[in-house]
């Protein structure tokens, strides 16, 4: 988020020459643009180059993209209500191409007539081997204007119908941006960023580059001006987060556990049944570290699916308990965190501790008696669902606050863990299963520290992925038959889309009820699960599914999150190309966790977007979650990661974290090395920066208390 530090741009738009009160109203609705500033943030989100074009006659690749200078011949309204088209022809002298309009039929006849000149650009199509381009971006050339428009790169603004049916296209919006920078001078933009910074990195100054990012004279000018914003963006971002993490390890002192004590011995010797991966073991140091340090730990643990995060996690806590202090872990859904509480009592009370579990539906007496335990200190781990954030849930002396999947969990929830612990913040550590790209955790997380584990236990089989479609689905079953007859289990997961969530389980309960049909009674065994199952119930399925009970587990995506069941070892999913990329890889890390090998199966339509198609092949090429979750962040984008959309927005206007890793990086850089030398940023040379810091919003999504 680029901020301005206040003068004439704070002035409305109503006032700029061409645009007025009705106009200036449709842009507050339409874009959220109130003054000139929002406008100038109003990134072209592409640019033409004017200078060049192409022939008809010379282009003939379909999906190119071209612009065609020429002009309209005849044009034709075709069909009627929903099939109502318009097509005209268009022809530079070498070829005739026709232009296609599905919507806006009626607008864009009104607006069209033959014998105008046009530039057009947009995808060259084909039909019936006749040239087409389907909704064209089509500028009208008037009579005097060309020479002036067509100079240089033109920038494009995202519109509207309602913008432009009042004039506000591309171009209108490119005209009233255009009167705003013609009036700018350098003193209404002042600079945000100190002079030794601009000459060390050789950037060019903010106001040339609000300039050239509307309006660049060629591609160099085009590249300066996006190379400053952005660095200035992610720089922004980077400065308040760092400097935020810097008071906070002085404001907030840490509880210390100095001891390696009893009950993390025993649980060492007597209760770990393996060897922990060199992975796990770095991790359980850094978390030792962090706890002697005497400043509150705030640790990512970032691990793929399988990676043995969860026994990572109750070292945390017997470490903790060892010092005198209780633990708690929160998990996302009530299966997942009941899970882990089935496990880690059994293992705990045999070593003497007492472990509790809370969630919303535990009322009562139960309930009554729990929170006494935890005021009193007689339970030592507490785990549970968001229950463990309410207020009425109160700790003795709670050292260590865990939560599981974090990204399930909002920025709002974390700061509330750390009132759980009175004088000082209990110790925070996050764990996450969704591998997020070094750029996203450094912007998202950056006020963490980050461990990875980075390695699987030994003995694991990658797991093989296919994709198939209905055509092959008796095959499958097949299959699904012998690896049942090796006495394996399998995942049939359906999408559930919350829009539509009634269709959707009508969708799950016909796949439900085809598979009785292939899998009969009694030889096979198929449970169901869903989200609008009462508690009970779903554990109760899943229950019987853990203990090897049925054969095959239908469900929906309730089961996406750690659920460890080693025995299954068949995951198939259907509607495939309804999942995203990270959700794909997170369902598909529910098998693979045994010795036996793993399959996953997608289950495809046949008709499958680019973006759909890319996304299987992707799955299928790699097990890596790191490598997916980087392919995720290309292909969709940082607003659709996940976890991204519950950790507010980002707002970034000109950076972009799929392709300015480099900038982002070296924006960390140079703040830590400011920050440093300068923690209070009180020296002369960056007065600009102490204001940056407090103008600056965007950095207040992150993480932060009070
Ligand atoms: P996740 O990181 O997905 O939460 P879990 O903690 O559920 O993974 O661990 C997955 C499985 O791997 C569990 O069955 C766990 O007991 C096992 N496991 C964890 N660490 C090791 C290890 N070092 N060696 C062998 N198995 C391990
Ligand atoms: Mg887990």
């Amino acid at each position: 988020m680029l901020y301005y530090s206040g003068g004439k741009l704070d002035e409305e738009i109503t006032y700029v020459k061409g645009v007025g009160p009705a106009k200036a109203d449709l842009l507050e609705k339409e874009k959220g643009i109130r003054t000139q500033w929002d406008m100038l943030m109003d990134i072209p989100f592409r640019y033409i180059d004017r200078r060049e074009f192409k022939t008809v006659g010379q282009v003939y690749q379909e999906g190119e993209l071209v612009q065609l200078k020429g002009k309209l011949l005849r044009k034709n309204v075709q069909g009627t209500g929903r099939r109502k088209r318009l097509t005209a022809d268009f022809s530079d002298g070498t070829g005739t191409l026709k232009l296609i309009w599905f919507q806006g039929v009626q607008m864009m006849d009104k607006l069209l007539q033959p014998g105008m000149e046009v530039i057009v650009f947009g995808k060259l199509g084909f039909f019936n081997r006749q040239k087409n381009m389907a909704h064209p971006e089509l500028e009208i050339i008037k009579k005097g204007e060309s020479q002036r428009e067509h100079k240089g790169l033109q920038p494009v603004y995202s519109s509207t119908e309602k913008l432009s049916k009042k004039a506000m296209d591309t171009r209108g919006i490119r005209k009233i941006t255009e009167n705003i920078t013609e009036q700018l001078s350098e003193r209404d933009l002042p600079e945000t960023l100190p002079a030794y910074l601009l000459k060390k990195l050789n950037l060019i100054s903010r106001y040339k580059a609000i300039k050239w990012i509307h309006f660049p004279p060629d591609h160099r000018e085009l590249h300066e001006a996006k190379n400053r914003l952005a660095f200035e963006e992610l720089f922004a971002l980077q400065l308040k987060m760092l400097y935020k993490m810097k008071l906070r390890k002085k404001r907030f002192k840490g509880h210390d556990f100095p001891e390696v004590g009893s009950f993390f011995h025993r649980y060492f010797k007597e209760e770990l049944p393996f060897e922990l991966t060199n992975a796990q073991k770095r991790v359980v140091r850094q978390i030792r570290k962090d706890t002697q340090s005497g400043v509150q730990m705030n640790r990512l643990v970032q691990g793929d699916v399988g990676s043995g995060k969860t026994v990572v996690a109750v070292l945390a806590m017997l470490l903790a308990i060892d010092n005198g202090y209780q633990a708690c872990m929160m998990a996302p859904t009530e299966i997942l965190a009941n899970q882990h509480y089935q496990k880690i009592e059994e293992q705990l009370s045999r070593i003497g501790l007492k472990t509790a579990f809370l969630t919303g539906n535990i009322k009562g007496k139960k309930r009554t008696e729990i929170l006494e335990g935890l005021e009193k200190g007689e339970i030592n781990v507490l785990i549970g669902t968001h229950a463990i954030i309410e207020d009425w849930v109160v700790f003795k002396n709670l050292g260590l606050a865990i939560t599981d999947e974090q990204h399930r969990f909002g920025v709002k929830q974390r700061a509330r863990l750390w009132k759980k612990s009175k004088e000082r913040p209990p110790h925070v550590m996050v764990m996450t299963a969704t591998p997020i790209p070094r750029t996203l955790a450094m912007t998202l997380y950056g006020d963490l520290d980050i461990s990875v584990i980075d390695e699987l236990p030994p003995g694991r089989k990658p797991i093989k992925t296919t994709k198939t479609s209905d055509r092959h689905r008796g095959k499958m079953n097949q299959f699904l038959k012998s690896e049942i007859a090796k006495g394996r289990q399998v995942y049939v997961v359906f999408p559930l889309i919350e829009e539509s969530e009634t269709l959707d389980l009508a969708n799950l309960q016909e796949g439900y009820d085809q598979l009785l049909d292939q899998f009969p009674r009694p030889q096979y065994q198929i449970g169901i699960v869903h989200g609008r199952m009462k508690p009970e119930d779903k554990d109760r399925e899943m229950q019987r599914f853990a203990e090897g009970k049925t054969n095959i587990l239908v469900s929906t995506t309730v089961i996406e999150v750690g659920v460890n069941v080693p025995n299954a070892s068949v995951m198939v999913i259907e509607n495939a190309e309804r999942f995203g990329l990270s959700q794909l890889h997170q369902l598909r890390g529910r098998v693979g966790r045994g010795a036996e090998q793993s399959h996953c199966i997608l289950m495809t339509g046949y008709k499958l977007t680019e973006v759909a198609k890319k996304r299987m092949e992707i799955m299928c090429r790699t097990n890596d979650g790191f490598e997916i979750a980087e392919a995720d962040l290309k292909i969709r984008g940082p607003g659709e990661i996940e976890g991204l959309r519950q950790s507010g927005d980002l707002n970034l206007q000109v950076a972009s974290l799929a392709t300015d890793a480099g900038i982002l990086q070296s924006s960390r850089k140079v703040a830590k090395a400011i920050l440093e030398k300068d923690p209070e940023l009180s020296h002369p040379d960056n007065r600009l920066l102490k204001t940056m810091l407090k103008k600056h919003k965007t950095g207040d999504i992150i993480g932060q208390i009070g």
